[in-house]
């Protein structure tokens, strides 16, 4: 019968939050932090590929992959057994201290993986925001240049540094201040300075140059420039073709590191192993993290092996990198390369198809954007985004929302054909219901 006797997906037998969710609710909200962002009650039991059943036997289709996160699928068989292999063996060491297999072998794997074919290193964590630190960190020490770029409407993470680097919503800083020093926030060109998409190179970058570069921030204190291949929770915009390429050359013009956080674009989620790979685009620094280990804990920065050139000492992390982590990476990996690097091109087009002709036959959905999984699509205003997540929750589809009014669909990227045809059946008929 498997692990949900059969049951069609999503199947609601007790409107969320049923009982025992609300005895949850009532805990959490007791002893835990308010600073978490939950949009909508839903209290997780297990879950297995798309599926999530809540804790009162509700089954839901999960276009979240738990943000991002869940590669291959909620509790891949194959990852589990590679956890279960490795939690018997070592569970932990430290990699800062002393050397183990599966860091060294996970790490080759990852330099000969991204993009650019010189030598290069990897300095391994356990979360985006850590991998982004690491990355602000090497490239001070790397240039010994003070000041670093980033984009408006960026989004790196909720540290110190990752935070000063982000800029997507006022409450991500509002009260934290001061912030990392020396960081400037750039526009990011949504649409090229003379309208549309340009295609022989940038205007924007031209504008970057004679501007801020000549005004603010003389490049040769540049250590870098920071950027999402395609902006994330600012909402899942990518960039107009040309620019990235242009940016790339105007680094290289003057000496800065361009650093691609991938922490939710990379290991697969476009369709490529790196969304980067879309643009034709080598960075000197990439970040990673949530899809690479489908769930257990892990990040990465990978660099080429002239700039990874800080001491002992300068930076490490006690759990980064840990064999259990490193062993679901390096099975996630496999499964990729074996079957949903091609299922997410696949089933993403299937995707982008459905939300164009829902597009099509609801007016207030806008703007269909994204590769592969990573798609969003635009609601008139956030109200009513946040209104019809909850409604996809209470009738079994889980969705996040991203930017200022999108719903964004990043499923697990073991999604069937099935699956997806049924959550746009649904999302056709609560369309109906919102207007
Ligand atoms: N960078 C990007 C592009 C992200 O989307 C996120 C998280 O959503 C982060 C960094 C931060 O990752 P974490 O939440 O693991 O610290």
């Amino acid at each position: 019968m498997g692990l949900f006797d059969g049951r069609t997906v999503p199947d609601i037998r007790l409107p969320p939050p049923g009982p025992k969710a609300q005895e949850w609710l009532r805990r959490d909200a007791a002893w835990v932090s308010p600073s978490y962002t939950r949009l909508y009650p839903l209290v997780v039991e297990r879950a297995s590929g798309c599926v999530v059943q809540d804790v009162d036997g509700n089954l839901f289709l999960d276009l979240t992959a738990g943000i991002a996160v869940t590669a291959t699928g909620h509790c891949h068989p194959q990852v589990v057994a590679a956890i279960q292999e490795q939690s018997e063996r070592l569970i932990h060491m430290s990699g800062t201290d002393f050397y183990y297999p599966q860091q060294a072998e996970l790490a080759e794997r990852l330099a000969r993986l991204t993009p650019g074919d010189g030598p290069k290193k990897v300095f391994f964590c356990n979360s985006g925001a850590e991998a982004i630190e690491a990355a602000l960190k090497l490239v001070r020490w790397h240039t010994r240049r003070p000041r670093v770029l980033a984009l408006l409407g960026a989004f790196h993470g909720r540290t110190y540094g990752a935070m000063s680097l982000s800029a997507s919503k006022a409450v991500h800083r509002r009260g934290f201040a001061p912030l990392v020093p020396e960081i400037h926030h750039i526009p990011f060109p949504r649409t090229c300075p003379e309208g549309g998409w340009c295609r022989q190179g940038c205007r924007w970058v031209e504008e970057l140059e004679t501007t801020l570069l000549r005004r603010l921030a003389p490049p040769e204190e540049v250590a870098a420039i920071f950027i999402e291949p395609i902006q994330g929770e600012g909402g899942y915009y990518p960039w107009p073709p040309g620019c990235l390429p242009a940016l790339r050359k105007l680094c290289d013009r003057y000496g800065m590191l361009l650093v691609a956080d991938e922490v939710q674009s990379g290991i697969g989620r476009t369709g490529r192993m790196f969304a980067i790979e879309h643009y034709g685009v080598v960075p000197d620094v990439i970040c990673l993290a949530k899809g690479i280990a489908s769930g257990l804990p892990l990040g990465a920065v990978v660099a080429q092996t002239h700039i990874m050139d800080w001491p002992p000492g300068s930076h490490a992390s006690t759990f980064g990198g840990n064999p259990v982590a490193c062993a679901a990476a390096l099975t996630t990996l496999d499964l990729l390369e074996k079957e949903y690097l091609n299922n997410a091109v696949a089933r993403g087009e299937q995707l982008r198809a459905g939300l164009l002709s829902l597009a099509e036959r609801h007016p207030i959905l806008r703007n269909v954007r994204g590769c592969g999984l990573m798609l969003a699509v635009d609601l008139p205003t956030p109200e009513l985004r946040d209104r019809f997540l909850q409604l996809a929750f209470r009738h079994g589809v889980l969705l996040l929302g991203c930017g200022e009014a999108a719903l964004r669909f990043c499923p697990p990227l073991c999604i069937t054909a099935d699956q997806i045809a049924v959550a746009l059946r649904l999302l056709d008929e609560l369309l109906a219901q919102l207007t």
